[in-house]
């Protein structure tokens, strides 16, 4: 069953269309992750769901009801927005307590709840504090305990984690996926940080000035991608995307390997342009004579960043940055030439749509 459902939604302010045609399921227990650039219109279609916002067009319908014209207090969700709404005059306790108490929840189960998700956040000994008197990072936390008391059905979050410092943000994160997963909660959750996305969503819907592009498994977002901009925009480093058409006169054994790997397509090969994950490329870097027998193609290699489990290398090729990846014990440095030898290249036509044959 799906929870939440957005149909052909459209959203304008003024001249920006923040929303195009935007249609998404999340189902019954079921992590999704919005993610794209700044701008995209993540937040605004989390507002649409929360009925803080209402579209120009379309439908939302949460547990199978129609609610695109109900307000937020009739829709049944939890929230937890970037501009974390918590009271300032009240203490922790208080704040985080406030939703059951209105709901008129027995004390003994309220205080269950607030102690085991101040726990769960790490914020048990701030209980007696003034909201007014924390930082932001605990405040954001005070934000989410608060949501998670209520233990809802349906959870919407706008980069909840987003004043947290890296360490405690990648332990909160895997502790919401546990907690979420295992009560069962549908999740639709806003972020731009593809691998806080790709960590903690079972979906990431991929979103890019105002449309939908591509919404799968996070497995297929990562191997599948639909279009060039999914690719470019998932995966450390993301995808390299090589138009045939910018290669140089100077890089025709790059062509040539290139060449091979075309699939059946009617398109020219001119016309395509073919995406590599780094961790596809294998660099070899040993002597040119041997390396051109089996194939590979030589690259100038510009910048070694050493980050401690690989090497980061980067090249110029075409037009564009190429990057790859090689172990810290290959012991190539700048300047080096090495010879790539690509497997699983992924094919794109012209307006950059990933060609059907995966
Ligand atoms: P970010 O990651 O920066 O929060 P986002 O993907 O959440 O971005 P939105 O906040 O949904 O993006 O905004 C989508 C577009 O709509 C942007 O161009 C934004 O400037 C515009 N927009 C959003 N809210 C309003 C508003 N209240 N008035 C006018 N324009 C708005």
């Amino acid at each position: 069953m799906d929870c939440i459902r957005v149909t052909n939604l459209l959203k304008r302010f003024g001249k920006t269309t923040a929303l195009r045609d935007v249609t998404l399921d999340v189902r019954k227990g079921e992590f999704s992750v919005l993610l794209g650039p700044s701008g995209c219109g993540k937040t605004t279609l989390l507002r649409i769901v929360a009925g803080l916002e209402r579209a120009d067009a379309g439908q939302v319908v949460l547990a199978e009801q129609d609610v695109t014209l109900l307000p937020p207090r009739r829709r049944n969700i939890a929230m937890v927005f970037q501009n974390y709404a918590i009271f300032p005059h009240m203490k922790v306790y208080d704040n985080i307590s406030f939703g059951l108490r209105m709901k008129k929840f027995e004390k003994s189960e309220i205080r269950r709840r607030v102690e085991e998700a101040m726990e769960l956040m790490h914020i048990s000994s701030l209980g007696k504090r003034l909201s007014s008197q924390l930082s932001g990072g605990q405040r954001q936390r005070v934000a989410v305990a608060r949501a998670l008391a209520m233990k809802p059905e349906v959870l919407l979050m706008d980069e909840p984690l987003s004043n947290l410092d890296a360490l405690l943000r990648l332990e909160m994160r895997a502790e919401l996926k546990n907690l979420l997963h295992a009560a069962g909660t549908t999740t639709l959750y806003v972020t731009h940080d593809q691998t806080e996305a790709m960590s903690l969503a079972d979906r990431i819907a991929v979103m890019y000035s105002g449309e939908l592009i591509q919404y799968a498994a996070v497995q297929d977002i990562y191997g599948k991608p639909a279009t060039t901009f999914v690719g470019g925009f998932i995966g450390n480093p993301p995808m390299n995307i090589i138009p045939i058409r910018n290669l140089r006169q100077d890089e025709q054994q790059t062509k040539k390997v290139l060449r091979q790997l075309k699939p059946p397509s009617h398109i020219p090969f001119e016309e395509l342009s073919v995406g590599l994950r780094a961790e596809d490329v294998q660099v070899v870097a040993a002597d040119a004579t041997q390396q051109m027998q089996h194939g590979g193609w030589p690259i100038k290699v510009l910048v070694v960043e050493p980050l401690g489990a690989q090497l980061h290398l980067s090249a110029r090729i075409g037009e564009g940055l190429f990057r790859a990846v090689a172990p810290p014990t290959a012991g190539i440095n700048e300047g080096d030439t090495v010879f790539l030898h690509p497997q699983n290249p992924h094919w794109f036509d012209a307006e950059g749509r990933a060609l059907s044959s995966h």
